[in-house]
Formats: C-alpha cells, structure tokens, sequence
C-alpha cells in the first residue's frame, strides 16, 4: 500500500528526520547542506518578480487609492505596535529568567567584524525607499524599493485607466505564472528543510549551546508567549479566526522561515499559504506581506530585549527604566530599516547596544549561536506578518466568511 502525505506532513517529517540525523551524525552531515542551498537558491529566485508583479496586480485591481491608504495605514500601525509589545515581553521574560547571571562564556571568536558598523540615520532609511534605478532595486533585491516601484506603476495603471490595460494584463499573467513557480518550488521544500537543518543540528551540539541554553531559552518562552497572546488574540477578533487554524495553516511558511532564518526569503511560501490557507485576498497579502518581511520583525525584537538583558548582567550593569525605554523605541525604530535576511538582528543589536552606552563587545557572547537563536525569531517574525494579512483582511471585510456575508 502507497501511503500519500500532504506537503506539510512532509515538511514536518523532514524536519524531524533533521533534527535525528543532525544528532547522530554530528558534523559529517554537512555533505547534505547543498540540498538547502538549492531550495534556497530556488525560493529566491521569484522574490524580485513575485514582489513586483503581484503588488502591481494588487494595487491596480483594488482600483481604489483610499483603501489603499487605509491598508497602508492600518498595516504600519499594526507593526509598529506589535514590535513594541514583543520588545516589552523579551524584556520582562529575560528579567525573570535572568540568563545573563552566573554564565561563564568565553568571548566568541566568530563575531563578526562588520557587525560592528555605522548603521544608517532614520532620515536616510526613509530616503533609501525611493530607488534611484528601479532596475537596480530589482536586481539587487531591494524590497522596501522593490514595493515603491511597484505601488506607483498599480497607481498609474489605475489612473491611466483604459490605455494601460495591457500593462496590467502583462503583470496580472506574469504573477500567475509566479504563484506557478512557487507551486512548484513547495515539492522540493522537505529536501531543502532537510538539507538546511540537519546540518545546523549537526554543528551545533549539546557543548555549544549548554552556557547559554537559558539566553536561548528565554527567547523561545517569549517568542511563543507573543504568539500565545498577541497574535492568538488578534487574528480571533479581527479575522474571527480560530488561532488553531491561524497557526496550522500558516506553518509550512513557519517551517520554512525556522529553516531558512530569512523572512525575505520565505516569502513566496507566506504568500502562498496566507492566500491558499487562510482566504487572504491577493491584494491585500501581496502589500502586508513584502512590507512585513523588511520593517517588521516581532521575534528579533524579543531577542533584542533578551540580548540587552542577559548581556547588562553579564557584565554587572544595572538599566535604568529610561534606558530600557530607549531599547523599546530604538529596537522599533531601527526593525524598519533592517532586511530579513539571517543575522540581521545581530547588526541591529549594535544599534541597539549603542543607543545605551552598552559594551558592543557583549555581542560576541551571543554571536557563537546567533543561528539558532535567529531561526526562532524569523519564525516569529513571519508568523507575525502572516497575522497582519488576516488582521487587516478582516478589519476591511475582505476575508472568505465576511465577503459572502456581505454580498446580499
Ligand atoms: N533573520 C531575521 C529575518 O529574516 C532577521 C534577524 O536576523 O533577526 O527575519
């Protein structure tokens, strides 16, 4: 008898073979790591299309640039105030587990020297939206240019009105063709999850994770914390959706985001299971979704607070509560301007570190499992965008349940 398993049975089966090859085959099971690299190389590849073509297709097919605002709106509020809530909650998880207190870590030797750079002011992130080569913005892989680009030719092609339909015919076709891809992608995710994680497990055994198992710790606590509370609550009374639902069918993308630690590159799998799974409209998860993967990042935020905490006891310092307020307000602001891509919560770290006269040293005692501590937060980070699509949908009526209760 041939038994039949759905994609995420299988994802999930490959990620728990991951886990029992990694153990029992230690770091010989790196041979497999090019499976992960191809899938990831394969999910990257239709970013810059998928981002452009879809969001021109939503935008112009929404035909109304009010809503548009008010998704905009809505959306940018939703994230601001989530991060700060997911800040709060890192910081008052580490207060009470205090990981940073009788720790004995030698300063890790692999932290990196560019962690340690000028990151940009606030007035040069916002500039830095606008492309100065839309063409470079695609080859690069720019998002927050990428989406610029993209919600002005929907705009225009709104405007334009008749004259501009076989532009918009041009970009409806090509997204489909995308979400094609995509499709076709998915087949070869457990392969990837496989080859991605195993070989994480592998190197990192028991001996480098047991010194700071409660940092580690303390971040997970938190993270499912956030999840429990703020996006359980939040798809129930704005999406009228069951949270058991919410997570279920949002986990492929979460698997995916834990196995890849980049948000920006699981995002072809958010869209598709947003859509696919919980009946967010197009329009709305093709602008929600894309803007999430760059300035909202929930899960490093409480890694952020975690960080700041366990490092202050480390070295002995006490955080006054205006410090603690400036690690809430920098952490949000400096989560706009960073990328999802892996490590990039280290680099805010410095900001962060920075903005409260911290050591910037502290970053080495918890460069050494970065990795592991970065795949929780991206999975946070992408289950948090997947909520803002259902928030927002429900909140504009758009979701399956709702669009038939209104259509008399
Ligand atoms: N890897 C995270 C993401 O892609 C960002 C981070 O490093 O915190 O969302």
């Amino acid at each position: 008898m041939r038994i039949k398993f759905n994609l995420i049975t299988q994802i999930f089966i490959a990620f728990i073979l991951a886990i029992i090859l990694g153990i029992i085959f230690k770091e010989s099971i790196a041979v497999i790591a090019p499976l992960g690299d191809l899938f990831l190389r394969l999910i990257k590849f239709i970013i810059a299309p998928l981002i452009l073509s879809t969001l021109v297709v939503g935008v112009a097919s929404s035909g109304d640039p009010k809503q548009l605002g008010r998704i905009g709106l809505k959306t940018v509020v939703y994230y601001l105030l989530t991060t700060a809530v997911a800040i709060i909650i890192g910081l008052a998880v580490a207060f009470m587990l205090s990981p940073g207190k009788g720790v004995d870590v030698s300063l890790s030797e692999s932290a990196p020297e560019k962690e340690v750079q000028e990151s940009q002011s606030v007035v040069d992130t916002f500039l830095n939206i606008i492309p100065e080569n839309p063409f470079e913005a695609l080859a690069s892989g720019n998002i927050l240019q990428i989406i610029f680009f993209a919600l002005f030719i929907g705009l225009a092609i709104t405007f334009v009105g008749e004259k501009a339909q076989p532009v918009y015919r041009f970009f409806d076709g090509f997204a489909e063709v995308m979400y094609k891809i995509t499709s076709i992608i998915m087949y070869v995710a457990p392969i990837g999850i496989l080859g991605l994680v195993a070989p994480v497990i592998g190197e990192y055994g028991l001996s480098v994770l047991l010194p700071l198992l409660k940092v580690i710790l303390a971040a997970v606590i938190a993270c499912i914390l956030h999840a429990a509370i703020v996006y359980s609550s939040a798809v129930r009374i704005y999406g009228k959706i069951n949270p058991v639902t919410f997570f279920k069918g949002i986990s492929p993308a979460a698997l995916v985001a834990f196995s890849t630690a980049s948000s920006a590159g699981t995002l072809p799998i958010t869209l598709k299971n947003t859509q696919e799974n919980l009946g967010v409209p197009k329009k709305i998860s093709s602008f929600v979704l894309p803007l999430g993967a760059t300035i909202n990042m929930d899960g490093t935020a409480i890694y952020q607070g975690v960080a700041v905490v366990f490092i202050a006891q480390f070295y002995g310092l006490d955080l006054s509560f205006i410090q603690l307020l400036t690690v809430v307000v920098t952490t949000v602001l400096a989560s706009i301007g960073t990328a999802g891509v892996p490590g990039a919560g280290l680099i805010m770290l410095t900001m962060v570190l920075s903005s409260v006269d911290m050591p910037l040293e502290g970053i080495a005692l918890i460069a050494g499992v970065d990795r592991i501590l970065d795949m929780f937060r991206t999975t946070l980070n992408v289950v948090g965008d997947a909520s803002a699509t259902v928030v927002i949908s429900g909140s504009e009526k758009e979701l399956p349940g709702q669009r038939n209760a209104e259509t008399p």
